[in-house]
């Protein structure tokens, strides 16, 4: 193991590995800590979702560059991600729903999301196997999509290490080395390593790391919750490649796993703040109940696998991105509420140039993602959370 890098990153989920990606491209010597192996946080665990759907500008804005990212990944990092547009339907039971649904079309159209109004007819054109009696209309953008959060991390990793950073797996950081209000390294279960920066992409767990950096579990208040997914065996290909929604019940999705067919099936149950990763029988329940109403034909279906993983949730469900001004070399991409895959490509490009360049062509409202809003006590509108 190296004793000194220009920048250590902590945490190898899909941000860390894509701040690693991006930090190395940039010429920078970079070292990547993660304590399990790569993914096992929660990005191997998430439902593969991308979407530009959120209700404020600056989400919007980030993922639709984000989209833009995603479309020419796998020939960037020469390994295919397997990221497809197979779009995002959220449906409506009541009236209310869709004038809500319209006036979030208009805000995504003005910011050049092509998300329209459809009919029930249309939605079940889309997903041929949905109960679409039961809806009275859809949101839906065709330019949203999906990808394999396990080949994603193995691509940014393996292009971050050709570019010459090193990663080291079941290696844990146990304390952050801070000298005179500046950071100078860190202390793992394998040994020191000397930086002068670090970057706390450790999302669940990015708490831990910041109080040890001195600053406090609360400074920025990320807590675990966990989430959890279904997954069946798989269905024909085409059934369902959307991620489908009606947000009134319970937060309930599916959508069609782009690798094997397979339907991975989530709802609104949380439990937490825990670091408890065990599936739980209430979400089995829950989730089936949910699923089969939204698509009837899953009752004939078997469930293969379920698992846990975690949403870092920040009061405003918007992460903490950026620079910490009370530690010189600290920063933070943290707290992704539930959506922090969909965003890996663009935050991972936006941290690199912030630490090399103080600047970036990303479209990332710093202001809206300032990790120290929390401590002023300013909240954004609560971002959107579904996969
Ligand atoms: P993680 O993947 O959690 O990585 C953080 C890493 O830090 C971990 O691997 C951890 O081991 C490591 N670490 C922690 N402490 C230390 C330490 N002391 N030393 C070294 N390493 C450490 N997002 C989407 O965009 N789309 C979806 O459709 C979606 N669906 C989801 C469905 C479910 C059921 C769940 C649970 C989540 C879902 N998410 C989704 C959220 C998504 O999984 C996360 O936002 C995303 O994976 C965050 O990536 P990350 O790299 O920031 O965090």
């Amino acid at each position: 193991m190296k004793s000194k890098a220009e920048v250590i990153v902590i945490g190898g989920g899909s941000t860390g590995t894509s701040i690693a990606y991006h930090l190395a491209k940039l010429g920078v010597d970079v070292v990547l800590i993660e304590k399990g192996y790569l993914g096992s946080g929660s990005t191997f665990r998430c439902a593969t979702g991308i979407r530009q759907q959120f209700t404020d500008e600056a989400n919007i804005m980030l993922q639709k560059y984000n989209v833009e990212r995603w479309k020419r990944l796998s020939e960037e990092l020469e390994y295919d991600v397997n990221f497809k547009q197979t779009g995002y339907l959220f449906l409506a039971t009541t009236e209310e729903e869709v004038e809500a649904f319209k006036q979030n079309i208009e805000l995504h159209n003005k910011f050049g999301v092509p998300t329209r109004l459809i009919t029930p007819e249309e939605a079940k054109e889309i997903v041929p196997l949905l109960n679409a009696d039961e809806f009275l209309a859809g949101q839906w953008n065709p330019t949203d999509g999906k990808a394999n959060p396990f080949k994603t991390v193995f691509a940014f990793a393996k292009k971050a290490r050709e570019l010459g950073a090193e990663i080291y797996e079941y290696t844990e950081v146990t304390d952050v080395i801070v000298e005179n209000k500046e950071v100078r390294g860190v202390k793992t279960n394998r040994g020191v390593i000397k930086a002068d920066v670090i970057v706390n992409a450790a999302n669940a767990w990015a708490p831990i790391i910041n109080e040890m950096a001195g600053l406090g579990k609360e400074f920025i208040p990320i807590k675990p919750y966990k989430h959890q997914l279904v997954k069946t065996e798989p269905l024909k290909e085409g059934q369902i490649e959307p991620l489908v929604c009606p947000p009134a019940w319970n937060d309930s999705y599916v959508i069609q796993d782009g690798e094997d067919g397979g339907v991975l099936c989530g709802t609104g149950i949380e439990h937490g703040p825990t670091y408890d990763m065990t599936p739980t029988y209430d979400f089995l329940r829950g989730v089936l109940k949910w699923a089969t109403r939204i698509i009837p034909a899953l009752k004939y279906v078997h469930i293969l696998r379920q698992w846990a993983g975690f949403y870092a949730k920040t009061p405003d469900s918007n992460p903490a991105i950026g620079k910490i001004h009370h530690i010189s070399g600290f920063y933070i991409a943290a707290g992704f509420s539930g959506h922090g895959f969909m965003m890996a490509p663009g935050v991972g490009e936006a941290m690199a140039d912030l630490i090399v360049k103080g600047k970036t062509k990303v479209p990332l409202d710093w202001n809206w993602y300032d990790p120290h809003r929390f401590e002023r006590g300013e909240l954004r509108s609560t971002a959107f959370q579904i996969g």
